[in-house]
């Protein structure tokens, strides 16, 4: 599968004043294959959502690139930039409550993005009904709907916009555990009928693992595992990544129930004050000490379809 997205060395930094500064996102190089969806999990705080939303042009680039079908993106969006690429990568936000406008109707909604195609605005009814609304509900507001419907409306507003690639941030989070599989099975399946390319972005590993052909594993800005998402799950060679999901509350609450729980122990550290060398190592129950003096690089396992950043595994 050829390249659609690529992001090389990308960093966004905040400054937040006496000289100090957030890194959100720090040197991340990944490549998003066409038609492929990839996962990205990680704590709060890891800086998952900042990657999407740089990737998109909506935080400004610090250093590094990103790029479409080989094409270099802007560092800066301008208004031109989000109109020119809006029919090309769309997304999808966590908050269906605060992402919509409370006083347009939800046809309104949806049709907006329209006008940058010229589309006609039959497409409204026909998109409510894709996305398992109803075309009569075009008239109604945001308010008049559940979380789980607001999250459709969502996701038919940004995918009428035909576009190849979509960002899903957090898009279940907010949203019951009863309509989280729904949703997610709605994505997968407009998904598969458009050809879309996904970066999905999650902290429920199980329901990453599940729609993800491939899962990167973030922290404090870094991609600490990447791999096949079946073989990150299922057989984890970072120790952040293995920590992770033996934290990760099981889908079904029989299992839940049954299962010896391993609550992930300490807090995230500042990315303002971003440790020296490894930066799990203060929470890494395999700490060694070249861990806390040098920075290990993401780097491909012998044998295995996988990149690994941790000392465990440098030669
Ligand atoms: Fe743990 Fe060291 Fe690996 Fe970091 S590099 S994850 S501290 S073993």
């Amino acid at each position: 599968m050829s390249e659609l997205v690529g992001l090389d060395k990308l960093s966004c930094f905040f400054d937040v004043g006496r000289g100090q500064r957030v890194h959100a996102v720090d040197n991340v190089s990944l490549s998003i294959a066409e038609g492929e969806t990839l996962g990205l999990v990680g704590e709060s705080g890891s800086g998952k959502s900042t990657l999407g939303k740089t990737l998109m042009g909506l935080n400004d680039k610090t250093s590094g690139s990103v790029t479409y079908r080989g094409k270099h993106l802007p560092a800066h969006y301008r208004s031109a930039d989000f109109k020119r690429m809006a029919t090309v990568m769309q997304m999808i936000f966590q908050d269906p409550y605060s992402s919509l406008n409370p006083r347009m109707t939800v046809g309104e909604i949806i049709a907006e993005g329209l006008r940058l195609r010229n589309g006609p605005k039959e497409r409204v009814g026909e998109w409510l009904e894709k996305v398992g609304l109803s075309a009569s509900h075009a008239s109604r507001y945001p308010h008049e709907f559940s979380g789980g419907q607001r999250q459709r409306i969502g996701i038919a507003r940004a995918l009428i916009m035909e576009p190849e690639f979509v960002v899903c941030d957090e898009p279940i989070s907010a949203l019951d555990v009863s309509v989280q599989a729904q949703v997610v099975n709605l994505l997968n399946d407009l998904k598969k009928s458009m050809g879309l390319t996904m970066l999905f972005i999650a902290h429920d590993l199980s329901m990453v693992r599940y729609i993800s052909d491939r899962m990167a594993v973030m922290y404090l800005g870094s991609i600490m595992e990447l791999g096949k998402a079946a073989d990150v799950y299922f057989q984890p060679r970072h120790p952040y990544t293995e920590i992770l999901i033996a934290s990760n509350p099981e889908p079904d609450p029989n299992a839940e129930r049954q299962r010896l729980s391993t609550p992930i122990q300490g807090e995230i550290p500042s990315p303002v004050n971003v440790p020296a060398g490894c930066r799990f190592a203060g929470r890494c129950p395999k700490v060694m000490q070249v861990c806390r003096e040098k920075t290990p690089p993401l780097i491909p396992l012998l044998n295995e379809d996988r990149q690994v950043a941790c000392h465990l595994y440098s030669a």
